[in-house]
């Protein structure tokens, strides 16, 4: 008998988290590692919001609680979506986990058995895809193109729809293309599941970072379109839009109580229940109207930042790089960086085990890491099925802009390294 469940090696990774360890390699070597990997704000929790939870810490209210979550922050929860989405929804709904992750697997093991189909962005949130092959479904991404400045369109949508599809996964504003889903857009792709998806299809609308939209835009939700708030599992959180990553913060609307009770059930299995003093500095983050002002500062100084850093990675020969309209990442594509650097003939070059472990994109993160200190993520982070000869980084931009511009004047100057890249591969022998 083996020591590892076999459906262990189903289970993908957020990489974001795992290149953990090359950048604590790099710091023990002495090197000064600017961190574009991470999707956290660079932006602290707001003082208005930790003195709520110090104060009911300090009252003494450190137990158990609901496992749903506590009722006021569900009501302000339901209070958010129906200002938010225009749409009424009761508490008995909503459920409280710990980040806006968990409704992720949550949604697989309630909704989809082997074999459903699944469709979801590619790139996308890493987890998605994790999830899909965890629990022995059929991947079915949808391969957006640059082109369409990664647009998940109705049209795409339809043909990837089959009798066997069960769940929908939509993204918007995405991680990781800064892509955003234009009411139009919704309203397309409400109508295609309408026509074509039976009544337990399920919607998995991630909106995480549904507070941070550029260019003056406003959010907009598949759960505000006609049929959908009875198909669909609207999830969103803290960590993005207040900062609150550490805080563990998210929640999930269901389509019907029934379906809520089996998410409250999920927590009780794993989780219990979110800290109840965390979620009463949540509750404030609704409701305290300080709160729009941090955030729109936060989103401002991300605006700013975005609308300094897309010129300057297009004007780096190589690199061509879209406007993201929302969240807080820019995607380059860096093809032709991987050409002028002979990457692609260096990934040629490697065993067919050494091929599995990386991709070019991949070799071109890692050459940025260990040898100029700019930590990135790179395409096949983000959904690798499907995504074969498409040659992405991701940077995250919630960090200062002093840093931004030490990274970006630092992969300027990498390249045109092409030595310094062929010395790095036979250096280091990262993939043997
Ligand atoms: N969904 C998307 C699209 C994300 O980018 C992230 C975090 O990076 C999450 C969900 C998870 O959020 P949390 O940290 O609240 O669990």
């Amino acid at each position: 008998m083996a020591l590892l469940a076999n459906r262990l090696t189903n289970l993908g990774t957020e990489n974001a988290f795992k290149v953990g360890e090359d950048i604590q390699t790099c710091v023990d070597r002495g090197m000064d590692v600017i961190k574009f990997n991470l999707g956290a704000p660079d932006f602290r929790s707001a003082p208005h919001l930790n003195q709520v939870s110090i104060t009911e810490l300090e009252a003494g209210n450190s137990g158990y609680c609901d496992p749903a979550g506590i009722a006021s922050f569900r009501q302000a929860i339901a209070n958010h979506v129906r200002l938010s989405r225009g749409i009424d929804v009761t508490p008995d709904q909503v459920i409280v986990t710990p980040g806006a992750k968990p409704p992720i697997g949550y949604t697989f093991q309630t909704y989809v058995n082997p074999g459903d189909e699944v469709v979801y962005p590619s790139p996308g949130f890493p987890i998605y895809e994790s999830w899909v092959t965890f629990v022995g479904a059929t991947p079915v991404p949808i391969q957006l193109s640059e082109d369409t400045g990664f647009a998940f369109t109705a049209e795409e949508l339809a043909a990837h729809l089959t009798e066997r599809t069960k769940l929908i996964i939509l993204c918007s504003p995405s991680n990781p293309t800064g892509g955003v889903l234009s009411r139009e857009n919704l309203r397309d792709i409400a109508n295609v599941i309408r026509d074509r998806c039976r009544p337990d299809v399920r919607i998995y609308a991630d909106e995480i970072y549904e507070h941070i939209l550029f260019d003056g835009q406003k959010h907009h939700s598949i759960f505000s379109e006609e049929g959908m708030p009875e198909r669909t599992v609207l999830v969103s959180g803290h960590s993005k839009g207040f900062a609150m990553t550490g805080w563990r913060l998210g929640w999930a609307v269901l389509p019907t109580t029934d379906e809520a009770a089996i998410f409250k059930q999920l927590n009780i299995n794993t989780i219990s229940c979110v800290p109840p003093f965390l979620q009463e500095g949540g509750r404030a983050a609704y409701e305290d109207p300080s709160t729009i002002k941090t955030v729109s500062e936060m989103v401002t100084a991300f605006e700013r930042r975005r609308d300094w850093v897309v010129p300057a990675l297009n004007s780096i020969t190589g690199v061509t790089c879209q406007l993201p309209k929302g969240s807080f990442y820019v995607f380059p594509n860096v093809a032709g960086v991987c050409d002028k650097l002979g990457i692609f003939e260096a990934y040629e070059a490697l065993s067919s085990t050494a091929k599995r472990k990386t991709t070019p994109g991949g070799m071109l993160q890692m050459f940025l890491l260990y040898r100029y200190g700019v930590a990135t993520m790179d395409r096949a982070s983000f959904g690798r099925i499907g995504s074969e000869g498409q040659h992405f980084l991701r940077l995250s931009i919630a960090n200062s802009m002093d840093d931004i511009q030490r990274g970006i004047a630092r992969i300027k100057e990498a390249v045109d390294d092409s030595n310094g890249f062929t010395n790095f591969v036979k250096e280091e022998r990262l993939w043997d």
